[in-house]
This record gives C-alpha cells, structure tokens and sequence, in this order.
C-alpha cells in the first residue's frame, strides 16, 4: 500500500513496553516518570494481532523497541509468534545490551535478523554518566555475543553537544577491524522533559559530524543505499565496517519514509515527529473487527504528514520535549 505521497508501507516499529532499565539523559529525566500501569499496555497479543493484519498490508519488517525490549516478560516466545506471521520475512530490534547477552542464542535461533545496539561512549564513567547507571560492561557482554553469533550488528550512538563527542572516533573505530555500521544519531529533543532542547543545543547536525569523522579518519565515501534507509552510509579506508550518520533532527530521509510506529499503549504513529494518531488499543479493546482495524490502518497511513516538519508543525507549540523516545521507540 501506499500513502498519499507515494511512499510505500513496509516496516514496522514496535514499542513492546515504555519501561526501561537505564535513563539516557537525551531520553529521560532522572526520577519522576510516569509509567503506563500494565493494563495500558498492549498484551503480546493485541500486539500480534496488528502486526499480523499490517503484514497483510504490505510490512514485511518488524523492529522490537521500546523503552527496553528485554525489561518486558515474555519477549522470546512472542518473537516466536512473529516468525510465523505470514509475509513478515525481517525481525530485528534495538537494545541497550543491558540485560540481552545470555539471550542472544536464542535470538539468533528465533532468525531475528539484526540487532542495532546503543552505545553512546567506551569510557565507563561517561556511560554512567549519560545513562545514569554503571553498566559498561554488561553492554559490552551484549557486542561480544552478537559479534559471535553471527547477528548483524549495527551500534547506534547519538551525538551530544559537550558529553561524547571524544566518543565518536574511538567508536567508529570499532569498524575497523569488525564487520559492523557504526552510526550516529543526531539529537533529538524527545527528552521526557530532560532538559531544554532546541536547535542551539542540538548543534551537532549530520555535516558537522561527517567533517569531525573525516577529519580523524580520512575521507567517508558515500555507500548505496536501500530505499527507505535512515542512515547514510559510508565506506572508511582499511575498515572492514561501515559508518553511518542519521539526520535524526535534519530530518532528510523523509522523502523515502515506509515506515509506521506502534507504542506500548497502542498508539499509531505515522511520524517520529507526529502525536499519536490513531488509538488501536480503544478499537482492539473496544470489538473492532479485523475489517474494521484493516480500514482505520489504511486511513491513518495514507493520510500521514509529507515529512516530520509538516507533522512537527500539527502539533501544539514547544511540546517535543515533554515526550520520551522510550514512548515512541526511535
Ligand atoms: N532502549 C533501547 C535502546 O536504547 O536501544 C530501545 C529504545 S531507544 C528509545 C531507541 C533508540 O532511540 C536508541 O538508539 C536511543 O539512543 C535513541 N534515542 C533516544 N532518545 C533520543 C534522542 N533524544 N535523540 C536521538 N536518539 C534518541
Ligand atoms: Fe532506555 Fe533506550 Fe531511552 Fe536509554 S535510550 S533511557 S536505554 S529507552
């Protein structure tokens, strides 16, 4: 299916909890935050339901997110589930690696396809710093057993004014010698009211991060891409990896966008930058039939914002920081 700009449906992002084991400053505050009670949240059930009629749609890729995927119950018997959906042929997720290194057999085992792991510093304070939590070395674990298991592996660092940007060559450097992308994230302000973020703190745009890379690493050739692809990619002299930079807040992937996002509470994005739009968990918890769900899915998609400027500029002023990425999911 396509939407009303021609862009097509094919993947999906599912935020199975809000809850989550660290608290990235760039995604959280501290203390204070207001969990979903578990009976907003959608059962593994509802969630397979939905993906089951979106795959019926078109979506053949499913990414795990959260908050943490690996803080909710249950998680490896509904990957399970997943891979037997009909037409879904990807399943991936992203983690923080805290808690995933003694399931990372079995993921591989279930085909989950790749793992894109954050990773924002190698430098243990600075993790504990940023993330509010000294667990270096539990993550590490994590990159060891994707590496020797085969997992495509991609690290996902966001690049922050002031707190990592010493991080960014060594961790690029961790694709020399693996075969691995490094990418890096443009800041976001989706901050559960963190901090204040604007575009005077979140300064370290895509061309800026490029030339600190090439400046310590030589020159980054531009690699091709898939249609529908985030990243841009680049190929380093003498690295057996890749690294990638993603214009989070530049937002200029939008033109290729087939993406759809669902939150823990069942809401439907069809933008990083849009509120939620359609709320799935009152018509599945309401009777909504399967042609019912089927034709709110197709409105929602097709009606979505051109890019996430003109979805920004639908919602109410200055409110993107009060939102958290562990809600939305990346
Ligand atoms: N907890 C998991 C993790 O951290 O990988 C999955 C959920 S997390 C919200 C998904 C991704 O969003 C992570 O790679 C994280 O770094 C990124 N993220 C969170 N807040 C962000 C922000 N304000 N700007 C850019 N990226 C952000
Ligand atoms: Fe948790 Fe991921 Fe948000 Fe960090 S970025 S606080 S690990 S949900």
């Amino acid at each position: 299916m396509l939407d009303a700009h021609g862009r097509p449906l094919e993947y999906l992002r599912l935020a199975v909890t809000d809850r989550c084991n660290l608290r990235c400053f760039y995604c959280m505050p501290e203390q204070g935050i207001k969990y979903l009670p578990k009976s907003e949240v959608l059962s593994y059930e509802e969630m397979l339901r939905l993906t089951t009629l979106l795959a019926g749609l078109g979506v053949r890729k499913v990414r795990l997110t959260g908050g943490e995927p690996f803080v909710r119950r249950g998680l490896l018997p509904f990957i399970e589930q997943l891979a037997n959906v009909p037409g879904l042929t990807d399943i991936s997720l992203t983690t923080n690696g805290v808690l995933t290194a003694p399931y990372v057999p079995e993921l591989a085992r279930l085909g989950v396809r790749a793992v894109n792991l954050s990773l924002d510093t190698l430098d243990r304070h600075r993790f504990a710093a940023i993330t509010r939590r000294d667990e270096l070395p539990a993550v590490l674990r994590t990159f060891d057993a994707l590496l020797d298991a085969g997992i495509e592996l991609k690290i996902n660092a966001v690049v922050m004014a002031g707190r990592n940007i010493a991080d960014l060559v060594p961790l690029a450097e961790l694709a020399r010698t693996r075969p691995l992308s490094v990418r890096f994230i443009e800041e976001m302000p989706f901050n559960g009211g963190s901090h204040e973020a604007s575009a005077a703190t979140l300064p370290w745009h895509h061309a800026r991060i490029r030339q600190h890379l090439e400046q310590h690493l030589g020159e980054l050739r531009p690699l091709p891409a898939p249609l529908g692809n985030t990243a841009d990619e680049y190929a380093v002299a003498g690295f057996e990896g890749t690294v990638g930079i993603i214009a989070a807040y530049s937002r200029t992937f939008c033109g290729s966008c087939n993406r759809l996002r669902l939150t823990a509470e069942g809401g439907l994005r069809t933008c990083l930058y849009s509120q939620n739009g359609l709320d799935l968990r009152a018509l599945l918890r309401g009777g909504a039939t399967d042609a019912d769900l089927l034709i709110a899915l197709q409105q929602a998609f097709y009606h979505r914002a051109s890019d996430g400027f003109a979805a920004e500029r639908e919602r109410p002023l200055h409110q993107l920081s009060f939102e958290s990425m562990a809600t939305i999911g990346g």
